[in-house]
């Protein structure tokens, strides 16, 4: 075994470059710049883990988290986190107290939402009014109260002395398809909004409706601050973005990596893993890799031409992925031995594999692909 062996008991590991992630938050804060950038940490940082990814992107010029569940912002501030975190969605009324106890920034878009937070605000008998944003829904239709109602809660929310309408905000829906002119259309109904809040004299002093792809696309749609995930580990929002600046300036902070674990060679017309689905045109050198399926090694990969890189070429998963390992057939002469380092995700040598090769061969986006490493592949962090 190698001395760089990163995970001392299981061979194979996603690397996370926290320099990375301090470099994006940069490359975006001064993008968006004044605008402020909220650090989008939901589901465990897309797959590169929370506290870490948190801390670093502070580092780098984020002054906001966003998160999407009570849970995950409980386990920041449980890091001492005192930045604050804005809670994507709408709390459900039980735990309205948590988010008061945890000092999340709750979204709310009901007016359930919004007398379960006062309700929880009132017993826990604060200084200062409690910070609250309402989301408005301009058109993508997943959460959000419609224009009509966000400016009664607003409204409301503004006329409660324990409540303060720090924020009101809006998500686009085709952000990264940048020939839609759908976005300009949501964001004409957000102000919309603003401007009949306005009319009541009430005017929240943040407003935001970016995520990555329309931060990355306009600077002008930032407002007072961007909500930035993907863009942060580095990976573009969408195919089309991939070469257009300012992506190709940010750093893929993720990859996966394996040590060969067992190799043998195997004879020509032999076949490969279950099913017997790869046969061996010739005699050749077959390497054993660690990782399968249930680490988020997308099973469907082996037939759409997944590649791994070893010793710097590119080698094909070969046969079917299994739930803990894959195998590779890296051919007749081929110098390869246990401990050799694989790549899943990410560079060696000349050659990389992105997160967007491989959602393109398995029919999904990078987030996914980020995302579903699972939690039994251990991160190791520099
Ligand atoms: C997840 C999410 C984001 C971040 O989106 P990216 O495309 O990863 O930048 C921003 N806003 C909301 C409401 C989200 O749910």
């Amino acid at each position: 075994m190698r001395k760089d062996l990163a995970a001392p008991l299981r061979p194979a590991w996603a690397e996370i470059d926290l320099g990375a992630i301090r470099h994006n938050a940069r490359v975006l804060a001064s993008h968006v710049a004044p605008a402020e950038l909220c650090a989008v940490v939901k589901a465990w940082a897309y797959g590169h883990g929370p506290v870490r990814t948190a801390r670093a992107a502070l580092e780098g010029g984020a002054t906001w988290l966003g998160v999407a569940l009570v849970e995950e912002g409980r386990q920041l501030r449980a890091a001492h986190i005192s930045a604050p975190i804005l809670l994507l969605s709408e709390a459900v009324p039980p735990a309205m107290s948590e988010v008061v106890r945890s000092g999340l920034t709750p979204t709310v878009y009901t007016q359930q939402g919004v007398d379960a937070l006062a309700a929880a605000v009132v017993t826990h008998d604060l200084d200062e009014p409690f910070p609250v944003h309402v989301k408005v829904d301009t058109g993508m239709h997943r959460v959000g109260a419609t224009p009509d109602d966000a400016v009664k809660l607003a409204a409301d929310i503004a006329g409660r002395p324990g409540l303060e309408l720090q924020g009101l905000w809006t998500h686009f829906a085709v952000a990264d398809e940048p020939a839609s002119t759908y976005t300009e259309r949501q964001l004409e109904r957000f102000h919309e909004v603003v401007d009949r809040l306005g009319q009541l004299g009430v005017r929240p002093p943040l407003l935001h409706a970016a995520n990555s792809a329309a931060a990355l696309a306009n600077p002008d749609w930032a407002l007072s601050m961007v909500r930035c995930g993907i863009a942060l580990y580095g990976l573009a929002p969408s195919k089309e973005l991939v070469d257009q600046a300012p992506c190709p300036a940010l750093r893929p902070a993720m990859s996966l990596r394996a040590l060969v674990s067992h190799v043998k060679e195997v004879e020509r017309g032999e076949r490969l893993s279950y099913g017997l689905r790869y046969e061996l045109a010739q005699r050749s050198v077959v390497a054993t890799v660690p990782l399968g399926y249930a680490d988020g090694v997308t099973r469907s990969l082996s037939a759409r031409g997944g590649e791994v890189l070893i010793g710097g070429h590119r080698l094909p998963i070969s046969g079917t992925i299994t739930m803990d390992q894959l195998l590779v057939d890296c051919g007749p002469d081929a110098d390869v031995a246990v401990g050799d380092v694989v790549v899943l995700l990410g560079r060696q040598g000349g050659e990389e594999i992105t997160a967007w090769e491989l959602a393109d061969r398995t029919g999904t986006i990078a987030y996914e692909v980020v995302c579903g490493v699972s939690a039994r592949v251990p991160r190791v962090y520099r």
